[in-house]
């Protein structure tokens, strides 16, 4: 029997793989929920994940018209097809392919998203992330980042990576957030490659697979399929992909204060929903003077 204490495993493991749940949301947009409600404890600081992936105008033409946030964030990222978005002040923008939205609904906006295509494929996710509690009632903000003001780079093996928010190898991405710290890199694995990224210990952390395959710490991960990873003291996550690959990779510092969801709003308490339900029926929310992030 080995009495040597283990020192932690230099990449992080797979802890868990999970397929979402198809459903649809906004006026009938068909979707995979990846990052539903019983992860969000787990995944902390991070609520949701929707993958939408669609060739027939039927399962995306509705699009998602005027609804209401509030209490955190939505970073909304397009691989294909457009998107209009408008809120209530009146505020308009396009999102394309490679394109990215971040939204800070903070204290509440009304806002769209519709399609600006009738054919064709479109695809993309739309990843959503918790703000603490003290700036859940900021002034809401929101910053449209074209495909080619994304920072990205290729490593010598010709790995692309896209840097959304955070930093990776010395390359700082479009987006930095104060308190969560978010990671999200859009990463493209040419055959027979790897990638090291390193991940703060104590950060949750996942990744979703949307083309090929990988393997990570030796478990095999599949296609549309997300990668919980273990919060085992490994500093790097090692991503290998014997055929070409695409993921998303996601982190960020955990809040761990309460989340109380309604919905599109994400809270502390069930007062503060209730709070939110009358400020919404109050017309409070249309009201809302929205900022540049
Ligand atoms: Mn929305």
């Amino acid at each position: 029997m080995n009495t040597l204490s283990h020192p932690a495993a230099a990449f992080r493991a797979v802890e868990r793989l999970v397929h979402g749940t198809p459903t649809s949301d906004g006026a009938g947009v068909r979707l995979t929920r990846v990052l539903t409600q019983p992860l969000q404890r787990r995944l902390d600081p991070f609520l949701m994940l929707d993958a939408f992936r669609n060739e027939n105008p039927d399962d995306y033409i509705g699009g998602f018209p005027d609804h209401p946030h509030r209490g955190f964030e939505t970073v909304t990222y397009m691989l294909a097809g457009r998107l209009r978005h408008r809120d209530s002040a009146g505020h308009e923008g396009l999102l394309g392919p490679g394109g990215a939205q971040w939204m800070t609904a903070g204290s509440g906006l009304i806002h769209s998203e519709l399609p600006e295509q009738e054919a064709g494929l479109m695809e993309g996710f739309q990843l959503w992330l918790n703000l603490p509690a003290r700036h859940k009632m900021v002034a809401p903000s929101y910053r449209d980042i074209p495909s080619a003001a994304i920072p990205e780079f290729t490593t010598d093996d010709g790995i692309r990576v896209r840097v959304i928010a955070g930093a990776s190898h010395g390359v700082a991405g479009a987006v930095q957030r104060p308190d969560t710290e978010p990671l999200y890199l859009d990463v493209h694995l040419p055959a027979g490659c790897r990638f090291v990224q390193p991940i703060a210990v104590g950060h949750n952390a996942f990744t979703y697979i949307y083309r090929g395959s990988v393997t990570i710490a030796g478990s095999e991960v599949a296609d549309r399929t997300m990668a919980i990873l273990a919060n085992d003291g490994a500093g790097e996550v090692c991503i290998e992909a014997a055929e070409p690959a695409r993921l998303l990779l996601v982190a960020g510092r955990p809040l761990g204060e309460p989340i109380a969801q309604y919905g599109p709003f994400v809270m502390n308490t069930g007062e503060e929903i209730e709070q939110t339900l009358r400020d919404y029926r109050d017309g409070k929310f249309a009201a809302a003077v929205i900022q540049a992030l």
